[in-house]
């Protein structure tokens, strides 16, 4: 901090304000958000890189506020793990992927499966794996087809009682990906409890040219197949990336070169355009 006599806060103090008031205003506003119906889900379809097939898609949510106009995820998610109100929204967004996965079944699109993220806040919730077999069940989507994203941070919190949850979790059916693996802290025997690796943004933008990022990649993939796991980049916005991550043997791609992510409807009419 740069001292500046006795106001030295004078120019970083009132910024500070702005940002916590911002922040406050954010966390009262998003306990009406499902109510006034500002959520919604918008669903990014992944591309298998061996048998060049649409094999579904990873759900991300939307918050449209009528005076902000559309906050990010990364700015409201962690606010709503603070208050707690992750678990309600989670619920919501695990419900709207059920909803849209009965639909691709009743278009004869059961082949296909949909992630969502779910939230540490949500997955130590004692009540959890039951509640979610519960809404799956009436669903009468099969659990297989839906997949669970996990970030790594998740093992931080208490990493026996997760691992337990975890294989629980991967005995009902469910999938379970890793996300973000080797931006956080967590150690390597982890990566062993889930089905699917998805491969971080920051290791592919320079996938193709940088040799610490191409050696890592390298790496992940390799690991990934000895322990029997499934590989998904994500953030491939190049033909060049596809085609290196192809050669690398990654099994699938998801990222702005084949879709953006979208709302309900266009990825619709993206499913029925993509066998
Ligand atoms: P994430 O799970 O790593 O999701 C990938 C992010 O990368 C998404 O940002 C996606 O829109 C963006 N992305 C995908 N392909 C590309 C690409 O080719 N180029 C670029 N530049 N970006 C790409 P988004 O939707 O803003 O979400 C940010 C983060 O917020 C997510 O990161 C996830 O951690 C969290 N998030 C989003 N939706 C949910 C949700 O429903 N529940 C929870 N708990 N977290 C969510
Ligand atoms: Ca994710
Ligand atoms: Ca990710
Ligand atoms: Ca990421």
């Amino acid at each position: 901090v740069k001292q500046d006599g006795r106001n030295g806060l004078r120019f970083y103090a009132p910024e500070m304000q702005k940002h916590s008031e911002r922040a406050l205003a954010l966390a009262t506003a998003l306990k009406n958000a499902i109510a006034n119906n500002e959520l919604a889900l918008v669903f990014q379809p992944q591309l298998d890189l061996q048998h060049h097939c649409l094999i579904g898609a990873e759900a991300l949510l939307r918050w449209r506020h009528a005076e902000w106009g559309v906050v990010s995820p990364a700015e409201f998610i962690p606010l709503a793990e603070q208050n707690g109100l992750i678990v309600s929204i989670g619920w919501w967004i695990i419900d709207r992927v059920l909803e849209q996965l009965a639909a691709l079944q009743r278009a004869g699109r059961a082949e296909l499966s949909i992630a969502v993220n779910v939230s540490a806040v949500q997955l130590v919730q004692p009540d959890f794996v039951t509640e979610l077999q519960a809404r799956v069940a009436a669903s009468g989507v099969p659990a297989g087809a839906l997949d669970l994203e996990l970030t790594e941070s998740v093992a931080m919190v208490n990493p026996e009682e997760t691992g337990e949850k975890i294989a629980r979790l991967s005995a009902a059916g469910f999938r379970i990906s890793i996300d973000d693996f080797g931006t956080g802290y967590s150690s390597m025997s982890y990566l062993k409890r889930f089905s699917v690796d998805k491969i971080d943004k920051s290791f592919i933008d320079e996938v193709t040219h940088n040799h610490e990022d191409k050696t890592i990649v390298n790496a992940i993939i390799h690991m990934a197949r000895n322990l029997g796991m499934t590989t998904i980049a994500e953030g491939v916005e190049t033909e060049e990336q596809r085609n290196t991550l192809q050669r690398k043997g990654c099994d699938a791609i998801q990222g702005y070169w084949y879709s953006r992510p979208l709302p309900p409807e266009e990825f619709a009419a993206f499913v029925a355009a993509h066998r």
